[in-house]
């Protein structure tokens, strides 16, 4: 199966599409499932929740959904997967506290991009976590430098962890272009395939190039009322 396990709707400050458009994106893509990772709220994974029952029992498919998000921490950003609510983790910005309640709600957990430059890193020595998380992101199709990606998935084979990939995907054109590759036919078996570290990755970053860059002017363009909520 291929999953882009990370990808944002326009609940996201920094993202310009609707639940509806990124779905559609994704299933263009020739994705068997996504994960939706908005920043600190899970508003749009209820809405394609909903998007994906009708599609599969429309076209008779199993279209594969794995509820998550990307908690904001003063450490950088960290990926519950397999989480029903944000809630509970409101302002919660100590890195150890999002990992252990991630973990209490029976979620994985994954650092994206924990070594890009250009954005936000994960600022604490891997050490200090690798025995409490179950993946590093080792292909996130935004990393518009080349070398963290690599230094990700070296990073998570010398700790034992598994490897995820996702696009990162704020706009169409990225969604898709990035994934994991696990065996199996649906979320259940890459909640496995995490926990026994039988993941690949697979994807290219060349569309960040176009989606990275315009992320800023939404943000803005949002704040000033330009664009509004769907
Ligand atoms: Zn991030
Ligand atoms: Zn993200």
């Amino acid at each position: 199966m291929r999953y882009d396990l990370h990808t944002h709707t326009f609940y996201s400050a920094c993202s310009g599409q609707r639940p509806e458009t990124l779905l559609k994106a994704a299933i263009r893509r020739g994705m068997d499932g996504i994960a939706v990772t908005d920043h600190d709220t899970m508003e749009g994974s209820a809405i394609i929740e909903r998007l994906v029952k009708r599609h599969n029992r429309k076209e008779g498919t199993g279209f594969g959904l794995v509820k998550g998000c990307e908690f904001s921490t003063d450490a950088g950003d960290i990926i519950g997967y397999f989480i029903a609510d944000a809630a509970p983790l409101r302002g919660v910005r100590d890195p150890f506290e999002v990992i252990d309640r991630i973990r209490a709600m029976g979620g994985l957990v994954a650092l994206p991009h924990p070594f890009t430059v250009v954005r936000k890193g994960f600022g604490l020595p891997l050490e200090l976590v690798a025995e409490r998380i179950h993946a590093l992101e080792g292909l996130n199709g935004r990393m518009m430098e080349s070398f963290p990606n690599g230094m990700a998935r070296r990073a998570a084979a010398r700790h034992s962890l598994a490897v995820v990939g996702g696009s990162d995907g704020h706009f169409p054109v990225e969604v898709g272009r990035a994934w994991t590759l696990f065996p199996g036919t649906g979320p259940d078996d890459l909640y496995g395939a995490i926990r026994k570290r039988q993941t690949g990755i697979g994807g290219t970053t060349l569309f960040g190039w176009i989606g990275a860059p315009a992320s800023p002017f939404y943000q803005l363009g949002k704040r000033m009322g330009i664009w509004k909520a769907p």
